[in-house]
């Protein structure tokens, strides 16, 4: 059993964890061989949004990382339900200003068969979610004209190129938010008559709060299905069933090998160029509500 079993007794916290900060990366993902491989161990980070128990630390390539794992706590929940703003407060407590999310996703696009690798390069957000860290602190609209960093995107690009499979170097993300459900026919049609590639659930929010947290971040996603693959297994193909259900440790096993061959390319945030936000995050807000008395003239 990997450490994720110990107990909470025998886990440092963060504080206590003899780490030094800030610590460089953060990487959302479920990389089970690769954190026994690298020798990461479980640390707790408690935040304002509760404690972050599924936080891991390691070194790889000479750069510190953090890892979550994954996006649930112990209980599936509603994709609604997500604690993103936890996930995005440990960040922050460990002072990364650098994340990457992996995903699984649905292919909308016949073009691209089921296991297609994506470093996304926009993302399309339907339907409203609630969270934002913001809330704490007072509101500000978040710039994501571009969501994504352009050194972060060319580091997995780099790294995609060291993998022994084909990734697609663009492509758009829209993020369906209708609990509790996936899409219909009629919705994937009309992403696929306006050219997006991937649907799934999670990257917007967690794009968006990584940015409004003034953080470089890029993701990276691969398909479990594809529009064949998934009129089959509707029609209860034993085939495209099994295909369907393999393609999710399949899909992580690749997004992962992008992930740990892209660390080594990405530039030290001193070095970046990009305006993702670190640099002008703590710009005042210049929103003002009405005075508490106003004046009148006479
Ligand atoms: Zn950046």
């Amino acid at each position: 059993m990997m450490s994720m079993d110990k107990n909470k007794e025998t886990t440092p916290v963060l504080s206590d964890a003899n780490i030094k900060l800030p610590i460089e990366i953060g990487i959302v993902g479920r990389f089970d061989a690769k954190l026994l491989k690298h020798n990461f161990r479980r640390v707790m980070i408690p935040t304002e949004y509760g404690l972050m128990d599924r936080a891991f630390y390691g070194e790889v390539d000479g750069r510190t990382i953090l890892v979550i794992y994954g996006r649930f706590d112990k209980t599936r929940s509603l994709s609604e339900d997500i604690n993103f703003e936890k996930t995005q407060a440990a960040f922050n407590t460990a002072g990364i200003k650098t994340i990457i999310g992996t995903f699984v996703t649905g292919g909308i696009q016949k073009k691209y068969d089921i296991g297609s690798v994506f470093i996304i390069s926009d993302l399309v957000g339907i339907g409203g979610y609630r969270q934002s860290l913001y809330k704490k602190t007072g509101f500000k609209n978040v710039d994501m004209y571009k969501p994504f960093c352009d050194e972060l995107r060319s580091a997995l690009i780099k790294g995609a190129k060291e993998c022994d499979f084909e990734v697609n170097s663009s492509g758009i993300y829209v993020c369906f938010h209708g609990y509790p459900r996936i899409e219909t026919k009629a919705e994937l049609d009309h992403y696929e008559n306006m050219g997006w590639d991937i649907v799934g659930q999670t990257l917007d929010p967690e794009a968006t709060l990584a940015r409004e947290s003034g953080c470089c971040y890029a993701a990276v996603a691969v398909t479990i299905d594809d529009p064949k693959t998934r009129g089959e297994f509707l029609s209860g193909d034993e085939k495209a069933r099994k295909k369907t259900q393999n393609a999710i440790p399949e899909g992580r096993i690749k997004t992962t090998q992008v992930v740990f061959n892209t660390i080594k390319h990405i530039p030290p945030l001193k070095r970046r160029k990009c305006v993702c936000g670190h640099k002008f995050h703590s710009e005042k807000s210049h929103f003002r509500y009405l005075p508490d008395y106003i004046l009148d003239s006479k």
